[in-house]
C-alpha cells in the first residue's frame, strides 16, 4: 500500500529515518535509567586566556552508555529536553560541578578556577531552580562566584522578564552568566543590551572559517567590539589553530576555548593538564 500513498509515506519508510528513530528510541529508553545509574559524566574544557592562562573551564556532560561508549551530548540533550529528564539531570550537572569547586577551592593554583555549566531553557525555567542552585552551593561549599551560568538565545524567547529577573537574584548570590553560542539565535542586539550578562561567547560556526571569511571576521569582529564595549569578557569557541587564535587577537578577543588549548577532559586528565600549566602563574594574576 505504501507505494500508493505518496511522498509523505514513502518519506516514512525512508530506511536512514527509520534507522535515527530506531536509536533515538533505543537512546531515550535508557535515558531514564543512566542517571540512578551512574552512567553521567563531566568533561571540562579549559578556557584560556592570553596564550596560557586558564581562567575557567566549561563542564560538558557525556553518557558513558554499556553499548555505545561515550555518546555526545548533542545526541541526548534534545531528548532529555523534549522527555524532561533535563531537570534532574541539569541538577545532577552543577551539582558534580560544585563538588569540583569545593575540592579545588583548598588547592593553590586551583581555587581561582572557574567552572561553566550549560544550563537548558527548560531547566532555568523550572520554579525550583534558583533554589536548587543555591542550594548546590551550600551543601558543597562551593564559592558561587566560581560558578557560571551558560544560556543559549533560545532560553531567552519565552518570558524575558522572568529570565532577567531569576538572573538578577542568582548574581546578587555571586553568580556570572555568559551567552553561549552568541549569534546563531535571533534579536540578539536587543537581548544583550537588557540581559545582565558577565560574559558572551562568539559561535564556533563564525570562528571555523575566519580566515578565509570575510563575513564570518567581520561578525565576530562585530561581536568582540560590542561585547567589550558593554563591559562583558568575550570568549572565542572552537578555536583550532593558531593562525585562528592570532586572528582573533588581532581583532581584539583575548579569551578563547577550543582544541587548539585542549579538548574536553576527564577529572583526572584535567588535573595533569593544570599542573602542566605553570600553576604559579595561575595563582599570581586572578582574573
Ligand atoms: P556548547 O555549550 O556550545 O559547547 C561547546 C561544544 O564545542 C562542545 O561540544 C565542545 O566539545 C565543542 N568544541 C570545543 N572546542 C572545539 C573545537 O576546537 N572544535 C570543535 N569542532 N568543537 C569544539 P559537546 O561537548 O559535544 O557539547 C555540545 C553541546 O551540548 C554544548 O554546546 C551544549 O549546548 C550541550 N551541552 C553539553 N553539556 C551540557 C549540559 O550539561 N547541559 C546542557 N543543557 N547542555 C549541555
Ligand atoms: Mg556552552
Ligand atoms: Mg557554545
Ligand atoms: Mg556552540
Amino acid at each position: 500500500q505504501a507505494k500508493y500513498a505518496g511522498r509523505d509515506a514513502m518519506r516514512f519508510f525512508n530506511p536512514q529515518m527509520q534507522a535515527d528513530a530506531q536509536i533515538r528510541a533505543e537512546l531515550e529508553a535508557g535515558l531514564w535509567s543512566a542517571l540512578e545509574k551512574g552512567q553521567f559524566v563531566l568533561e571540562y574544557q579549559p578556557q584560556v586566556r592570553g596564550s596560557a592562562k586558564v581562567i575557567g573551564v566549561e563542564a560538558l556532560v557525556r553518557w558513558r552508555h554499556p553499548e555505545r561508549g561515550l555518546v555526545s551530548p548533542a545526541e541526548f540533550i534534545p531528548i532529555a529536553e523534549e522527555n524532561g529528564l533535563i531537570v534532574p539531570l541539569g541538577r545532577w550537572v552543577i551539582e558534580t560541578a560544585c563538588a569540583q569547586l569545593a575540592a579545588w577551592a583548598s588547592v593553590p593554583g586551583r581555587a581561582e578556577l572557574s567552572i561553566a555549566v550549560n544550563v537548558s531553557a527548560r531547566q532555568f525555567l523550572q520554579p525550583d531552580f534558583v533554589a536548587d542552585v543555591l542550594g548546590a552551593l551550600e551543601r558543597s561549599g562551593a564559592c558561587a562566584q566560581r560558578l557560571e551560568i551558560e544560556l543559549t538565545e533560545s532560553t531567552l524567547i519565552t518570558d524575558i522578564e522572568q529570565i532577567i529577573a531569576r538572573m538578577e537574584v542568582l548574581r546578587a548570590h555571586g553568580l556570572r552568566f555568559s551567552l553561549d553560542d552568541f549569534g546563531t539565535g535571533y534579536s540578539s542586539l536587543a537581548y544583550l543590551k537588557r540581559l545582565p550578562l558577565d560574559q558572551v561567547k562568539i559561535d564556533r560556526s563564525f570562528v571555523r572559517d575566519i580566515l578565509v571569511d570575510p563575513n564570518d571576521a567581520a561578525i565576530a569582529t562585530m561581536i568582540t567590539v560590542l561585547g567589550e564595549t558593554l563591559g562583558l569578557v568575550v570568549v572565542a569557541e572552537g578555536v583550532e589553530t593558531e593562525a585562528q587564535r592570532d586572528c582573533l587577537l588581532q581583532i581584539g578577543c583575548r579569551a578563547y576555548q577550543g582544541f587548539l588549548f585542549s579538548r574536553p577532559l576527564g577529572a583526572v586528565q584535567l588535573e595533569a593538564f593544570l599542573d602542566a600549566m605553570s600553576p604559579q602563574a595561575a595563582a599570581q594574576s586572578p582574573r
